[in-house]
């Protein structure tokens, strides 16, 4: 991939991700660079795991790639979209419509049942409410929790909670969806299984990529880029017309069985749509990200189709040091229509937020 022009594939689609060169350096005293030089290509159709040692830059990497941090230098595309180019407003509908989040914690909203729950991810797609619930329940069916439908999180098991929140982050049809140690807060066994839903997932058609610290997980996995010290270390890309790399002691057959590059159609078989839940009803300071585009004090990303209140636990959004990335916890609702609601307006100061309820459970 080069700096200049984006790759593009067969169908003459651009990929689905496109990061060259970016860095990200936090400011204080000393300046602390996160990310040092990361390049990397996700196309339309692949399952990538990014993984890591703690501190190794993931969750940094996820904010960058998934909007909500800007980059210090380099270049971000989504979906062919320089992001750079984009003000605020239009990164959180950039966001809204492209990125699917699914998060360790699940941020369900507690009071609402399982459909709605995933309906909510439509709420700024423009699609009237009986529209909503019925693709709700088609991405529920693909989850495997038809028979869920009408349960509220509280009645669920963990696995049935996080089946849940894939269902809400696939409603919309995103280009790509980010997961932060999806299985983080499951059981070995559990864990194993929602592995196994994101590769059927990814199998129909969607374009996942999945942050974990897991190695045996990330090993399951076709692609696997190695992070250390902000540095891609390794990326076993074997897709790439260039293939630059040999699948590196990973077993291929546990691949995606969708091949890298195939141009599957992303998120096809999802029902169409996009996005943000307003948000609102979370409390100021919760860590979003300045320049994020989401209402500060909504602590979730705008376009994370995460209900704003979601049964996040007042006060902080999010717990420090959680595992959530900040500005998680509940979903702002910037960047659709009236979507700014989340109350708070300033708790968010720049470069204080995003990384202030970061650190997942490792
Ligand atoms: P990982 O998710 O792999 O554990 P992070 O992206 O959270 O890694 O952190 C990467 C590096 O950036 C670490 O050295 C961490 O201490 C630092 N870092 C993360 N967030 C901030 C911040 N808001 N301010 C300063 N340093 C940060
Ligand atoms: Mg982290």
């Amino acid at each position: 991939m080069s700096l200049m022009g984006t790759t593009r594939d067969q169908d003459g689609r651009a990929p689905a991700l496109e990061l060259a060169g970016v860095t990200k350096i936090y400011g204080g005293q000393p300046p602390v660079p996160a990310l040092r030089g990361v390049s990397f290509t996700v196309r339309h159709g692949e399952l990538v795991a990014i993984v890591g040692p703690s501190g190794s830059g993931k969750t940094t990497l996820l904010h960058v790639m998934g909007t909500l941090e800007r980059p210090t230098d380099g270049l971000l595309r989504i979906d062919g979209v320089d992001a750079a180019g984009l003000d605020d407003r239009q990164l959180a509908a950039l966001r809204a419509r492209s990125i699917g989040f699914v998060f360790q914690q699940f941020f369900l909203a507690e009071h609402s049942t399982a459909v709605e729950n995933v309906a909510n991810g439509l709420l700024y797609a423009g699609v009237e409410v009986g529209e909503r619930r019925r693709r709700a329940a088609d991405a529920l069916d693909r989850v495997g929790l038809a028979h869920r439908r009408d349960f509220r999180p509280t009645k669920m098991s963990g696995g049935e909670r996080q089946r849940v929140a894939i269902a809400r982050a696939l409603v919309g049809r995103p280009a790509i969806v980010l997961a932060d140690e999806p299985t983080g807060n499951l059981d070995s066994a559990t864990g194993a299984s929602i592995l196994d839903l994101l590769r059927e997932l990814n199998a129909e058609g969607a374009t996942i990529i999945m942050i974990t610290h897991d190695g045996d997980l990330a090993a399951r996995l076709l692609r696997q880029l190695h992070v250390l010290d902000g540095r891609i270390i390794s990326d076993t890309d074997s897709g790439s017309p260039a293939d630059s790399g040999a699948p590196a002691g990973s077993d291929a057959s546990g691949g995606s069985g969708v091949p890298a590059g195939s141009g599957a159609p992303a998120g096809s078989g999802v029902p169409a749509g996009s996005g943000v839940p307003a948000g609102s009803g979370v409390p100021a300071g919760s860590g979003v990200p300045a320049g994020s585009g989401v209402p500060a004090g909504s602590g979730v990303p705008a376009g994370s189709g995460v209900p704003a209140g979601s049964g996040v636990p007042g006060g902080s959004g999010v717990p420090a040091g959680s595992g959530a990335p900040g500005g998680s916890g509940a979903p702002g609702g910037s960047g659709a229509p009236g979507g700014s609601g989340a109350p708070g307006g300033s708790g968010a100061p720049r470069g204080s937020g995003a990384l202030g309820g970061l650190g997942e459970v490792e």
